[in-house]
């Protein structure tokens, strides 16, 4: 059998770029430091263009263009494209549409980066062949009628030269002194650390960690891989919820991603940001502790009945909550002191309830045994 790779198959220009800037990363920091000697502002540019790219693609060519998990200032998607090109991997609307059909078919043969494939195949593989060069362009049909992301697809290679390539090597030789330094680190090494930390969101998150909130594909959350990926380690929960604006939902999971739309939104420069549910979230997480519960202690008819009993009791009672936490915000203006009041005890009833549901099935999740016994005494 032919190999995928043969040579009939490989787009060489991609092949030589992935293969060749490593080389140029290490081969341009040797002459950096030979002839001009190191200096620590030239790592700094490199950081500093590494985020700025990065960035550009989590929270511009995926959160925002790809899923339109928020919408965004004119200003602020400009930049995100034009640093987005400089990452060279792309322009957004042919990324987006590799990225929408990655997230209909995925683990399928028609999923472009399929982890089934082999890991190496699903990290960048799929970038060296030629039949994963064209857009898809069922979903790409928005994009082609937004003048700023057609006008960076149609430019793409000159911006990505021109902010990828030139800007980074005059601001190094410029104003820090060395065109190599610039050349070497802000360019060279940069694109090396931008591609391989964006392409692991496509294997190593496909790989490696949990699946707290669907098993039906292969995307795992990793805190680990979150500090490798600018947040989007996450990859279990943004399976599932794509078009959450967040991929790292709890106040201290690590998301740089999220944050910097976040602060974004507090200038006005980013709104419409888009949250999931949290019954949505809380009835995931306990579908997949279930079916946990159920392959790992193939539980008997009449505990299921208990374990879905609680479970709804544990939905509608957050529902409850919310729906009464949503009447008191929106009429709180046209209530008086003594209906406020009113509402206020309810809320705080049904927040008593929904804890004491939720407490019973931490209970029961963490001691299955005991809830075993508790239920065959009951009967
Ligand atoms: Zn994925
Ligand atoms: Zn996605």
């Amino acid at each position: 059998m032919q190999s995928k790779y043969s040579l009939k198959n490989i787009d060489l220009v991609n092949f030589f770029f992935l293969v060749l800037t490593p080389l140029a990363a290490v081969i341009g920091t040797y002459y950096w430091i030979k002839i001009d000697g190191f200096h620590y502002s030239q790592i700094l540019l490199g950081l500093g263009f590494y985020l700025l790219t990065g960035l550009s693609i989590t929270a511009g060519y995926h959160r925002l263009f790809a899923h339109k998990a928020y919408d965004a200032h004119p200003v602020v998607k400009f930049i995100l494209l034009i640093f987005g090109a400089a990452s060279f991997e792309n322009s957004a609307l042919k990324w987006c549409s590799d990225h929408r059909l990655h997230h209909l078919k995925v683990d399928t043969d028609e999923d472009p980066y399929n982890v089934n494939e082999g890991f190496f195949y699903a990290h960048m593989g799929w970038v060296f062949l030629k039949k994963n060069g064209t857009v898809h362009e069922r979903f790409a049909k928005d994009f082609r009628q937004d003048k700023l992301v057609s006008w960076q697809h149609k430019y793409y290679l000159i911006i990505a030269l021109v902010i990828g390539m030139a800007l980074p090597t005059f601001i190094g030789g410029y104003f820090l002194g060395s065109y190599l330094g610039g050349l070497a680190i802000g360019v060279f090494a940069r694109i090396v650390m931008t591609h391989h930390c964006t392409f692991f969101i496509n294997s190593l998150c496909h790989f490696m960690g949990s699946t707290p909130y669907t098993d039906t594909n292969t995307a795992k959350d990793s805190w680990f891989m979150a500090l490798l990926t600018f947040g989007e380690g996450y990859h279990n929960f943004h399976h599932f919820f794509q078009t959450d604006y967040r991929n790292g939902i709890s106040w201290f999971h690590f998301d740089p991603t999220k944050w910097f739309i976040k602060s974004l939104s507090f200038t006005g420069l980013a709104f419409k940001l888009k949250l999931t549910p949290q019954e949505k979230i809380l009835a995931a997480r306990m579908q997949m502790k279930v079916k946990e519960l159920k392959t790992k202690f193939e539980l008997p008819e009449k505990v299921l009945v208990e374990v879905e009993k609680l479970r709804g009791q544990v939905l509608e009672a957050m529902a409850k909550m919310h729906e009464l936490k949503d009447e008191y915000k929106y009429n709180k203006d046209k209530m008086c002191a003594l209906a406020m009041q009113e509402v206020k005890i309810k809320i705080d009833s049904a927040k008593d309830e929904f804890e004491h549901c939720m407490e019973q099935w931490e209970y029961l999740v963490k001691n299955y045994s005991l809830i075993q016994a508790e239920v065959s005494i009951r009967n």
